[in-house]
């Protein structure tokens, strides 16, 4: 894989940052889970509610919970979801169709086949439990939230998802960067909504924000300033490595399915393979149209081929 992140093991206890605790995804914080935080301040605030079943059964069990923050609307970062019927849930106001119905859900995806939507319905009530949640808040850029000492405010971070949104916490010196994760596979724009320019414009602005911590949804977990500057750097940098892979590719012209059967992202068969093909189809089409923009690659009746 391109990216040259400092990818560590993901911390395997709880970590605290003063009132902030950093929970531990299972499996690393691999999908279908990812890294959560729970905030003690005056109250009990849970972000992105995927870490683990049972310290969140445990949590819920004895302490009321009385807000939920999702970073965006992927469904590994709102497993849990349902162990807080009591809880208001702020969500990117970008996104709040996919959080109400599995409509909104599709859209966003860019899911069209109806035997997909099929698929993808029953894994999101059956092994997400996906329900249409009804106490619903949006959030908006710059919006900030306070709970005792702690302060959250919305950076918007665009890009792996319309709405996707990084939280920032002044008073411990510490950003959430959600699913701009610094992973060594890199940023991931596999959805039909997904922009990879608006994600390098994010890239960009978090290079500027000053923190002691960063803490990603995914895998390594937590970086210091330095550990997520170098991981930023590498995220911009495997955008530039797979495009300049894509142009080589392309001095033979090939289709863009020809090229999505070929796992250009993953390298290798993976399962379910539609669900594979879409992610590869949905980023594969980014590139090229940034090719094509840039006039580096023409179409013939071939398939795409380089200039
Ligand atoms: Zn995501």
């Amino acid at each position: 894989m391109p990216a040259k992140t400092d990818t560590g093991p993901a911390p395997e206890t709880i970590r605290g940052f003063g009132p902030i605790d950093f929970i531990p995804g299972k499996k690393g914080g691999r999908y279908p889970y990812c890294h959560s935080l729970v905030l003690k301040g005056e109250e009990t605030w849970v972000v992105d509610p995927a870490a683990d079943k049972d310290y969140l059964r445990h949590l819920a069990q004895t302490r009321r919970v009385s807000a939920v923050f999702i970073s965006h609307y992927h469904e590994d970062h709102q497993k849990y979801n349902y162990l807080f019927p009591q809880a208001r849930f702020y969500v990117p106001a970008a996104e709040a169709p996919a959080f109400t119905s599995l409509e909104g859900v599709f859209h966003l995806m860019g899911l069209e086949d109806p035997q997909f939507r099929d698929y993808w319905r029953k894994i999101l009530i059956k092994d997400f439990r996906f329900r249409p949640l009804t106490n619903l808040i949006p959030y908006h850029p710059g919006q900030r939230f306070q709970n005792g000492e702690i302060i959250l405010e919305i950076i918007p971070s665009p890009g792996h998802t319309p709405g996707h949104s990084c939280f920032f916490f002044p008073n411990q010196d510490l950003i959430f960067l959600a699913d701009v994760d610094l992973t060594p596979f890199g940023p991931w724009y596999g959805d039909a909504t997904s922009d990879l320019e608006a994600f390098e414009a994010t890239l960009d602005h978090l290079q500027q924000l000053k923190a002691s911590t960063f803490i990603t949804a995914h895998e390594k977990g937590v970086f210091t300033y330095e550990e997520a500057q170098s991981g930023l750097a590498s995220f911009k940098q495997a955008i530039a490595t797979r495009q300049a892979r894509l142009l080589e590719m392309l001095k033979t012209p090939r289709t863009l399915n020809q090229l999505a059967a070929g796992h250009f992202f993953y390298g290798k068969p993976k399962e379910p393979p539609f669900v594979y093909l879409h992610i590869e189809t949905q980023m594969l089409k980014k590139h090229l149209d940034r090719l094509l923009k840039q006039g580096a690659v023409r179409q013939t009746p071939t398939g795409y081929l380089a200039v």
